[in-house]
């Protein structure tokens, strides 16, 4: 498929997730990475998101809850070019109900091209980067190529 570039601003907009045993997990990484978070626009799922809320303050776009939609939206700001990095700490020892969701996110990051981190480990890395408070390219699939090829 051909490809073309989407720039990032140097301020992203980052979407936060979190499976319920991986929240406090998500809530101790966000603890320590405040000070970096404030500088970009926050989203998340809906439990996630109003928990990582109250318990830090920090401004954050919640969605609906994952299970009950949340991570589908997600999936369509991200096909739209308007979620930058994807932090998702996915439960990788226990089931959940909306495992084909999961997928579909984690599908459709893959898709974009866009950095995801799937743990703390990752996710550090990610925020340790010069790219994170810089304007950057990335390459994104050329949709009007892909249309135009089928039409
Ligand atoms: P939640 O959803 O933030 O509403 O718990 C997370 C998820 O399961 O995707």
């Amino acid at each position: 498929m051909k490809a073309t570039t989407r720039t990032m601003a140097a301020s992203k907009h980052v979407a936060l997730v979190a499976h319920d045993n991986c929240k406090p997990e998500l809530l101790r990484w966000v603890k320590e990475n405040k000070e970096k978070l404030q500088r970009h626009f926050l989203y998340a799922t809906g439990t996630t998101g109003n928990m990582l809320n109250k318990e830090t303050g920090l401004p954050i776009k919640s969605l609906i809850s994952g299970p009950m939609g949340g991570d589908q939206q997600l999936g369509a700001l991200i096909s739209e070019g308007k979620i930058d990095v994807l932090i998702f700490f996915w439960d990788p020892l226990n089931a959940v109900p909306h495992d084909p969701d999961v997928k579909a996110l984690l599908r459709i990051a893959g898709v974009w091209n866009i950095p995801v981190a799937t743990n703390r480990a990752t996710a550090k890395f990610l925020f340790s980067s010069e790219f994170i408070d810089k304007q950057v390219d990335i390459e994104i699939p050329d949709y009007e190529s892909y249309l135009a090829e089928r039409l």
